[in-house]
Protein backbone atom coordinates (compact mmCIF):
# COMPACT_ATOMS: atom_id res chain seq x y z
CA UNK A 1 0.00 0.00 0.00
CA UNK A 2 1.18 3.53 -0.61
CA UNK A 3 1.66 5.93 1.70
CA UNK A 4 -0.52 8.05 2.92
CA UNK A 5 -0.51 12.02 3.23
CA UNK A 6 1.45 13.66 5.69
CA UNK A 7 1.06 17.32 6.74
CA UNK A 8 0.48 19.71 9.02
CA UNK A 9 -2.51 22.31 8.90
CA UNK A 10 -2.84 25.57 10.22
CA UNK A 11 -6.66 26.89 10.84
CA UNK A 12 -9.01 27.24 14.13
CA UNK A 13 -9.80 23.45 15.34
CA UNK A 14 -13.20 22.60 16.58
CA UNK A 15 -13.92 18.77 17.49
CA UNK A 16 -15.93 16.70 19.91
CA UNK A 17 -14.53 14.34 22.92
CA UNK A 18 -17.99 13.40 23.84
CA UNK A 19 -21.27 14.47 23.59
CA UNK A 20 -20.92 16.81 26.35
CA UNK A 21 -17.06 17.92 25.53
CA UNK A 22 -16.58 20.25 22.66
CA UNK A 23 -12.76 21.28 22.34
CA UNK A 24 -12.21 24.57 20.50
CA UNK A 25 -8.82 25.31 19.67
CA UNK A 26 -8.03 29.28 17.90
CA UNK A 27 -4.94 29.39 15.40
CA UNK A 28 -4.42 25.73 16.12
CA UNK A 29 -2.59 23.25 14.39
CA UNK A 30 -3.55 19.63 13.21
CA UNK A 31 -0.34 17.12 12.24
CA UNK A 32 -1.33 14.09 10.13
CA UNK A 33 1.69 11.79 9.79
CA UNK A 34 0.68 8.63 7.34
CA UNK A 35 -3.58 9.69 6.92
CA UNK A 36 -4.09 9.61 10.26
CA UNK A 37 -3.82 12.12 13.58
CA UNK A 38 -1.02 12.42 15.16
CA UNK A 39 -1.32 15.57 17.01
CA UNK A 40 -3.51 18.29 17.48
CA UNK A 41 -3.25 21.94 19.83
CA UNK A 42 -2.15 24.80 19.94
CA UNK A 43 0.23 26.18 17.38
CA UNK A 44 2.86 26.44 19.97
CA UNK A 45 2.05 22.69 21.43
CA UNK A 46 2.23 21.29 18.11
CA UNK A 47 5.58 22.91 16.44
CA UNK A 48 7.71 21.54 19.76
CA UNK A 49 7.90 18.36 17.94
CA UNK A 50 6.91 19.06 14.29
CA UNK A 51 9.42 17.95 11.63
CA UNK A 52 10.70 20.58 9.89
CA UNK A 53 10.65 18.56 6.84
CA UNK A 54 6.56 18.19 7.02
CA UNK A 55 4.59 20.59 4.88
CA UNK A 56 2.29 22.91 6.62
CA UNK A 57 -0.93 23.78 4.55
CA UNK A 58 -1.84 27.45 6.01
CA UNK A 59 -5.89 27.85 6.51
CA UNK A 60 -5.57 30.56 9.34
CA UNK A 61 -8.81 32.14 9.32
CA UNK A 62 -11.20 28.79 8.39
CA UNK A 63 -12.38 26.29 10.72
CA UNK A 64 -11.18 22.37 10.82
CA UNK A 65 -14.23 20.00 11.69
CA UNK A 66 -14.00 16.15 11.44
CA UNK A 67 -15.82 15.36 8.26
CA UNK A 68 -19.13 15.09 8.38
CA UNK A 69 -21.05 11.71 8.34
CA UNK A 70 -24.67 11.04 6.62
CA UNK A 71 -26.78 8.48 8.24
CA UNK A 72 -29.39 7.84 5.76
CA UNK A 73 -28.94 8.56 1.59
CA UNK A 74 -29.45 6.82 -1.10
CA UNK A 75 -26.99 6.62 -4.20
CA UNK A 76 -29.81 6.21 -6.44
CA UNK A 77 -32.07 9.19 -5.93
CA UNK A 78 -29.94 12.11 -6.84
CA UNK A 79 -32.52 12.81 -10.11
CA UNK A 80 -35.39 12.07 -7.83
CA UNK A 81 -35.15 15.43 -5.07
CA UNK A 82 -37.23 18.07 -5.81
CA UNK A 83 -40.06 15.78 -7.27
CA UNK A 84 -43.48 17.45 -6.50
CA UNK A 85 -44.32 16.45 -3.11
CA UNK A 86 -46.44 13.46 -2.39
CA UNK A 87 -46.74 11.26 0.47
CA UNK A 88 -43.93 8.69 0.71
CA UNK A 89 -45.64 4.97 -0.70
CA UNK A 90 -46.91 7.70 -3.90
CA UNK A 91 -43.98 9.36 -3.58
CA UNK A 92 -41.78 6.17 -4.16
CA UNK A 93 -43.89 4.58 -6.90
CA UNK A 94 -44.00 8.06 -9.01
CA UNK A 95 -40.53 9.06 -9.04
CA UNK A 96 -38.31 6.80 -7.08
CA UNK A 97 -38.96 2.93 -8.30
CA UNK A 98 -38.68 4.48 -12.06
CA UNK A 99 -35.41 6.15 -11.20
CA UNK A 100 -34.11 3.10 -9.28
CA UNK A 101 -34.86 0.85 -12.89
CA UNK A 102 -32.30 2.85 -14.97
CA UNK A 103 -30.12 1.38 -12.21
CA UNK A 104 -30.30 -1.65 -14.46
CA UNK A 105 -27.44 -0.05 -17.00
CA UNK A 106 -23.97 -0.51 -15.57
CA UNK A 107 -22.89 2.95 -17.77
CA UNK A 108 -25.63 5.13 -16.24
CA UNK A 109 -25.41 3.97 -12.66
CA UNK A 110 -21.26 4.25 -12.72
CA UNK A 111 -21.96 8.01 -13.78
CA UNK A 112 -24.22 8.73 -11.20
CA UNK A 113 -22.56 7.24 -8.49
CA UNK A 114 -19.82 9.68 -9.49
CA UNK A 115 -22.13 12.58 -9.52
CA UNK A 116 -23.28 11.43 -6.15
CA UNK A 117 -20.56 10.58 -3.92
CA UNK A 118 -19.02 14.31 -5.15
CA UNK A 119 -22.47 15.57 -4.13
CA UNK A 120 -21.03 13.96 -0.62
CA UNK A 121 -17.93 15.69 -0.72
CA UNK A 122 -18.43 18.94 -2.18
CA UNK A 123 -20.91 18.98 1.08
CA UNK A 124 -18.24 18.53 3.51
CA UNK A 125 -19.61 14.57 4.02
CA UNK A 126 -17.07 12.09 4.39
CA UNK A 127 -18.75 9.09 5.93
CA UNK A 128 -21.78 7.95 5.10
CA UNK A 129 -24.69 4.81 4.98
CA UNK A 130 -25.60 3.94 1.77
CA UNK A 131 -28.58 2.49 -0.11
CA UNK A 132 -27.64 1.43 -3.80
CA UNK A 133 -30.24 0.00 -6.28
CA UNK A 134 -31.11 -3.91 -5.70
CA UNK A 135 -28.77 -4.65 -8.15
CA UNK A 136 -25.90 -6.00 -7.62
CA UNK A 137 -23.73 -4.34 -9.90
CA UNK A 138 -24.73 -1.12 -9.18
CA UNK A 139 -23.49 -1.67 -5.11
CA UNK A 140 -20.55 -3.09 -6.96
CA UNK A 141 -19.73 -0.01 -8.34
CA UNK A 142 -20.59 1.84 -5.16
CA UNK A 143 -18.05 -0.05 -3.24
CA UNK A 144 -15.36 0.27 -6.10
CA UNK A 145 -16.12 4.61 -7.02
CA UNK A 146 -15.71 4.88 -2.98
CA UNK A 147 -12.61 2.74 -2.89
CA UNK A 148 -11.02 4.63 -5.58
CA UNK A 149 -11.48 8.36 -3.65
CA UNK A 150 -10.09 6.23 -0.35
CA UNK A 151 -13.53 6.95 1.11
CA UNK A 152 -15.07 5.49 4.11
CA UNK A 153 -18.74 4.60 3.60
CA UNK A 154 -20.90 1.79 4.72
CA UNK A 155 -23.08 0.06 1.83
CA UNK A 156 -25.46 -2.73 1.25
CA UNK A 157 -27.36 -4.03 -1.84
CA UNK A 158 -31.39 -2.57 -1.29
CA UNK A 159 -33.17 -6.48 -0.55
CA UNK A 160 -36.77 -5.94 -2.48
CA UNK A 161 -39.02 -8.65 -3.71
CA UNK A 162 -42.14 -7.66 -3.28
CA UNK A 163 -44.56 -4.41 -3.91
CA UNK A 164 -42.26 -2.97 -6.04
CA UNK A 165 -42.13 -3.11 -10.38
CA UNK A 166 -40.68 -6.36 -11.19
CA UNK A 167 -37.52 -5.28 -12.16
CA UNK A 168 -36.71 -3.85 -8.88
CA UNK A 169 -37.82 -7.81 -7.23
CA UNK A 170 -34.64 -9.90 -6.40
CA UNK A 171 -35.37 -13.02 -8.40
CA UNK A 172 -36.97 -15.96 -5.44
CA UNK A 173 -34.15 -17.28 -3.36
CA UNK A 174 -31.08 -15.09 -5.26
CA UNK A 175 -30.95 -12.43 -1.86
CA UNK A 176 -28.60 -14.31 -0.06
CA UNK A 177 -26.51 -15.30 -2.99
CA UNK A 178 -26.32 -12.05 -4.01
CA UNK A 179 -25.31 -10.55 -0.67
CA UNK A 180 -22.90 -13.43 0.11
CA UNK A 181 -20.98 -12.66 -3.01
CA UNK A 182 -21.10 -8.78 -2.12
CA UNK A 183 -19.65 -9.43 1.18
CA UNK A 184 -16.97 -11.58 0.13
CA UNK A 185 -15.54 -9.04 -2.44
CA UNK A 186 -16.19 -6.04 -0.90
CA UNK A 187 -17.14 -5.77 3.11
CA UNK A 188 -13.70 -4.65 5.17
CA UNK A 189 -12.03 -4.09 2.18
CA UNK A 190 -9.89 -0.98 2.51
CA UNK A 191 -12.07 1.44 4.01
CA UNK A 192 -15.72 -0.13 2.84
CA UNK A 193 -18.17 -2.06 5.33
CA UNK A 194 -21.09 -4.24 4.21
CA UNK A 195 -24.25 -3.61 5.47
CA UNK A 196 -27.61 -5.73 5.52
CA UNK A 197 -29.93 -3.56 3.57
CA UNK A 198 -33.62 -4.28 3.03
CA UNK A 199 -35.61 -1.51 1.59
CA UNK A 200 -38.26 -1.66 4.50
CA UNK A 201 -40.53 -3.99 5.37
CA UNK A 202 -43.08 -3.06 2.64
CA UNK A 203 -40.87 -4.30 0.03
CA UNK A 204 -39.67 -7.93 1.47
CA UNK A 205 -41.40 -11.00 1.95
CA UNK A 206 -40.95 -13.04 5.01
CA UNK A 207 -38.65 -15.13 3.27
CA UNK A 208 -36.26 -12.34 2.28
CA UNK A 209 -36.14 -11.35 5.48
CA UNK A 210 -35.15 -14.23 6.78
CA UNK A 211 -32.43 -15.21 4.30
CA UNK A 212 -31.11 -11.68 5.31
CA UNK A 213 -31.16 -13.00 8.79
CA UNK A 214 -29.43 -15.63 7.88
CA UNK A 215 -26.53 -13.35 6.67
CA UNK A 216 -26.79 -11.47 9.81
CA UNK A 217 -26.18 -14.91 11.71
CA UNK A 218 -23.02 -15.64 9.93
CA UNK A 219 -21.61 -12.53 10.61
CA UNK A 220 -22.85 -11.20 13.64
CA UNK A 221 -20.83 -8.00 14.07
CA UNK A 222 -22.55 -6.99 10.50
CA UNK A 223 -25.37 -4.01 11.26
CA UNK A 224 -28.31 -3.60 9.25
CA UNK A 225 -29.98 -0.23 7.90
CA UNK A 226 -33.63 0.22 6.67
CA UNK A 227 -36.27 2.29 7.09
CA UNK A 228 -39.10 2.89 9.99
CA UNK A 229 -42.28 4.05 11.33
CA UNK A 230 -41.77 7.21 8.60
CA UNK A 231 -45.15 7.38 7.69
CA UNK A 232 -48.54 6.46 8.94
CA UNK A 233 -50.02 4.81 5.83
CA UNK A 234 -46.69 2.78 5.94
CA UNK A 235 -46.85 1.63 9.45
CA UNK A 236 -50.61 0.22 8.91
CA UNK A 237 -49.71 -1.52 5.71
CA UNK A 238 -46.97 -3.03 7.30
CA UNK A 239 -48.93 -4.33 10.05
CA UNK A 240 -51.33 -5.89 7.48
CA UNK A 241 -48.64 -7.42 5.25
CA UNK A 242 -46.99 -8.77 8.69
CA UNK A 243 -50.13 -9.36 11.01
CA UNK A 244 -47.92 -12.28 13.71
CA UNK A 245 -45.46 -9.25 14.50
CA UNK A 246 -45.77 -7.76 17.59
CA UNK A 247 -44.92 -4.55 15.76
CA UNK A 248 -43.24 -2.40 13.05
CA UNK A 249 -40.00 -2.98 15.15
CA UNK A 250 -40.69 -6.87 15.26
CA UNK A 251 -40.47 -7.91 11.42
CA UNK A 252 -36.66 -6.93 11.35
CA UNK A 253 -35.96 -7.89 15.06
CA UNK A 254 -37.33 -11.68 15.04
CA UNK A 255 -34.91 -12.04 12.67
CA UNK A 256 -32.27 -11.08 14.61
CA UNK A 257 -31.20 -7.75 12.57
CA UNK A 258 -31.21 -5.33 15.38
CA UNK A 259 -28.11 -4.29 17.27
CA UNK A 260 -24.69 -1.62 17.65
CA UNK A 261 -24.68 -0.52 14.10
CA UNK A 262 -28.16 -0.95 12.76
CA UNK A 263 -29.43 2.15 11.66
CA UNK A 264 -32.82 2.68 11.70
CA UNK A 265 -33.98 5.54 9.69
CA UNK A 266 -37.06 7.97 10.76
CA UNK A 267 -38.91 6.38 13.35
CA UNK A 268 -41.29 8.88 13.38
CA UNK A 269 -44.20 6.82 14.77
CA UNK A 270 -42.76 4.38 16.98
CA UNK A 271 -44.52 2.91 19.94
CA UNK A 272 -43.38 2.74 23.70
CA UNK A 273 -42.81 -0.66 23.35
CA UNK A 274 -40.42 -0.21 20.31
CA UNK A 275 -38.64 2.31 21.98
CA UNK A 276 -37.25 0.70 25.01
CA UNK A 277 -36.40 -2.32 22.56
CA UNK A 278 -34.62 0.10 19.92
CA UNK A 279 -32.39 1.16 23.21
CA UNK A 280 -32.43 -2.30 24.88
CA UNK A 281 -30.34 -3.98 21.90
CA UNK A 282 -28.16 -0.20 21.07
CA UNK A 283 -29.85 0.38 17.74
CA UNK A 284 -29.20 3.55 16.44
CA UNK A 285 -31.87 6.00 14.74
CA UNK A 286 -31.34 8.21 11.78
CA UNK A 287 -33.27 11.57 12.44
CA UNK A 288 -33.68 12.93 8.49
CA UNK A 289 -35.56 16.51 8.62
CA UNK A 290 -35.27 17.62 5.69
CA UNK A 291 -36.48 14.42 3.86
CA UNK A 292 -40.01 14.43 6.89
CA UNK A 293 -40.94 17.63 6.07
CA UNK A 294 -40.66 17.38 2.53
CA UNK A 295 -42.72 14.44 2.49
CA UNK A 296 -45.10 15.31 4.83
CA UNK A 297 -44.03 12.61 7.03
CA UNK A 298 -44.24 14.02 10.74
CA UNK A 299 -41.85 15.25 13.69
CA UNK A 300 -38.44 13.10 14.94
CA UNK A 301 -39.06 13.02 19.19
CA UNK A 302 -35.13 13.71 19.24
CA UNK A 303 -36.22 14.56 22.92
CA UNK A 304 -37.43 10.60 23.42
CA UNK A 305 -34.62 9.93 21.69
CA UNK A 306 -31.92 11.58 24.54
CA UNK A 307 -34.23 10.07 26.92
CA UNK A 308 -34.21 6.66 25.74
CA UNK A 309 -29.76 7.27 25.24
CA UNK A 310 -30.21 5.88 22.00
CA UNK A 311 -27.58 6.68 19.58
CA UNK A 312 -28.52 9.21 16.97
CA UNK A 313 -27.43 10.12 13.24
CA UNK A 314 -28.60 12.96 11.01
CA UNK A 315 -29.58 11.68 7.49
CA UNK A 316 -29.80 13.61 4.41
CA UNK A 317 -31.68 10.91 2.62
CA UNK A 318 -31.17 12.30 -0.60
CA UNK A 319 -33.72 12.36 -2.89
CA UNK A 320 -36.86 12.20 -0.49
CA UNK A 321 -34.70 14.85 1.34
CA UNK A 322 -33.69 17.87 -0.22
CA UNK A 323 -30.05 18.86 0.23
CA UNK A 324 -27.02 16.86 0.56
CA UNK A 325 -25.76 19.52 3.32
CA UNK A 326 -25.51 18.18 6.71
CA UNK A 327 -25.65 21.63 7.51
CA UNK A 328 -29.11 22.49 5.70
CA UNK A 329 -29.98 19.25 7.76
CA UNK A 330 -28.87 20.33 10.88
CA UNK A 331 -30.92 23.59 10.53
CA UNK A 332 -34.02 21.78 9.14
CA UNK A 333 -33.50 19.33 12.18
CA UNK A 334 -33.41 22.62 14.52
CA UNK A 335 -36.77 23.41 13.18
CA UNK A 336 -38.35 20.30 14.24
CA UNK A 337 -37.12 20.37 17.43
CA UNK A 338 -38.43 23.85 17.91
CA UNK A 339 -41.77 22.89 16.22
CA UNK A 340 -42.15 20.55 19.00
CA UNK A 341 -40.81 23.16 22.08
CA UNK A 342 -37.56 21.00 22.09
CA UNK A 343 -33.87 22.08 22.65
CA UNK A 344 -31.33 21.52 19.68
CA UNK A 345 -28.45 23.55 20.05
CA UNK A 346 -25.59 24.30 17.67
CA UNK A 347 -23.51 21.94 19.92
CA UNK A 348 -26.31 19.10 19.55
CA UNK A 349 -25.79 19.29 15.37
CA UNK A 350 -22.16 19.49 15.20
CA UNK A 351 -21.77 16.55 17.50
CA UNK A 352 -24.21 14.33 15.56
CA UNK A 353 -22.39 15.79 12.06
CA UNK A 354 -19.38 14.47 13.47
CA UNK A 355 -18.81 11.85 16.89
CA UNK A 356 -22.21 10.96 17.39
CA UNK A 357 -23.00 10.24 13.95
CA UNK A 358 -19.57 8.27 13.68
CA UNK A 359 -20.39 6.30 17.26
CA UNK A 360 -23.99 5.30 15.65
CA UNK A 361 -22.80 4.01 12.66
CA UNK A 362 -20.25 2.29 15.09
CA UNK A 363 -17.05 3.47 13.00
CA UNK A 364 -16.00 6.04 15.41
CA UNK A 365 -13.04 4.02 15.98
CA UNK A 366 -11.73 5.09 12.65
CA UNK A 367 -13.31 8.96 12.57
CA UNK A 368 -15.43 11.10 13.97
CA UNK A 369 -13.10 13.70 15.89
CA UNK A 370 -9.07 14.37 16.16
CA UNK A 371 -7.65 11.62 18.82
CA UNK A 372 -4.50 10.83 18.14
CA UNK A 373 -4.45 7.82 15.38
CA UNK A 374 -7.94 8.14 13.92
CA UNK A 375 -8.07 8.70 10.63
CA UNK A 376 -7.56 12.30 9.08
CA UNK A 377 -10.71 12.79 7.58
CA UNK A 378 -11.99 16.63 7.60
CA UNK A 379 -13.23 19.68 6.15
CA UNK A 380 -12.19 23.22 5.89
CA UNK A 381 -15.13 25.64 6.51
CA UNK A 382 -15.22 29.35 5.65
CA UNK A 383 -17.90 30.74 8.26
CA UNK A 384 -17.48 34.01 5.98
CA UNK A 385 -18.30 32.37 2.68
CA UNK A 386 -21.87 34.32 1.97
CA UNK A 387 -22.19 38.36 2.31
CA UNK A 388 -25.12 37.65 4.94
CA UNK A 389 -23.10 35.35 6.98
CA UNK A 390 -20.11 37.77 6.89
CA UNK A 391 -22.35 40.29 8.20
CA UNK A 392 -24.35 38.45 10.71
CA UNK A 393 -21.04 37.16 11.95
CA UNK A 394 -19.51 40.31 12.05
CA UNK A 395 -21.63 40.40 15.42
CA UNK A 396 -20.91 36.86 16.79
CA UNK A 397 -19.89 36.74 20.29
CA UNK A 398 -18.14 33.30 20.53
CA UNK A 399 -18.16 29.99 18.90
CA UNK A 400 -21.27 28.71 19.61
CA UNK A 401 -22.74 31.57 18.12
CA UNK A 402 -20.65 31.15 14.65
CA UNK A 403 -21.46 28.05 14.92
CA UNK A 404 -25.30 28.38 15.25
CA UNK A 405 -25.07 30.85 12.25
CA UNK A 406 -23.02 28.43 10.19
CA UNK A 407 -25.96 25.46 10.81
CA UNK A 408 -28.20 27.97 10.07
CA UNK A 409 -27.34 29.86 7.26
CA UNK A 410 -24.66 27.17 5.86
CA UNK A 411 -24.65 24.89 2.84
CA UNK A 412 -22.22 23.74 0.53
CA UNK A 413 -20.69 27.55 -0.37
CA UNK A 414 -18.61 26.97 3.18
CA UNK A 415 -17.35 23.99 2.24
CA UNK A 416 -13.46 25.07 0.99
CA UNK A 417 -12.24 21.88 1.00
CA UNK A 418 -12.23 18.27 1.99
CA UNK A 419 -9.62 16.10 3.09
CA UNK A 420 -9.83 12.05 3.28
CA UNK A 421 -6.78 10.18 5.33
CA UNK A 422 -5.03 13.71 4.39
CA UNK A 423 -5.04 13.77 0.93
CA UNK A 424 -7.10 16.77 -0.36
CA UNK A 425 -10.20 15.82 -2.27
CA UNK A 426 -12.27 19.12 -3.85
CA UNK A 427 -12.31 22.74 -3.50
CA UNK A 428 -15.92 24.23 -4.13
CA UNK A 429 -15.83 26.62 -6.53
CA UNK A 430 -17.98 29.41 -4.98
CA UNK A 431 -15.90 32.12 -6.09
ZN1 LIG B 1 -34.49 6.67 2.79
Amino acid sequence: MKDLATLCLKADLLHFLSETEMEFIPNGMLWIENGNVKKMGTAEFVSKELASDVPIVDYTGKLILPGFIDGHVHAVQTQAIASYGKQLLDWLESYTFPLEQKFEDPQFARSAIRFFLNQLLKNGTTSAAIFPSRHAETSAILFEEASELNMRILAGKTAMDRNAPQALCDETGSTYQENSLLINTYHQKNRLSYLITPRFAITSTPEQLSALGKIKKEYPAMAMQTHISENKDEVSYTKKLFPKAKNYLDVYDREGLLGKGTLLAHGIYLEEEEWSRIAETQTSLVHCPTSNLFLGSGLFNIQKCRDYAIPLALGSDVGGGISFSMLKTAAEAYKVAALQKMKFTARDAFYLLTLGGAKALNIDQFVGNFETGKEADFVIIDPNASELMQARLALAKDIDELLFVLMILGDERNIEAVYLQGEKKSVNNHR
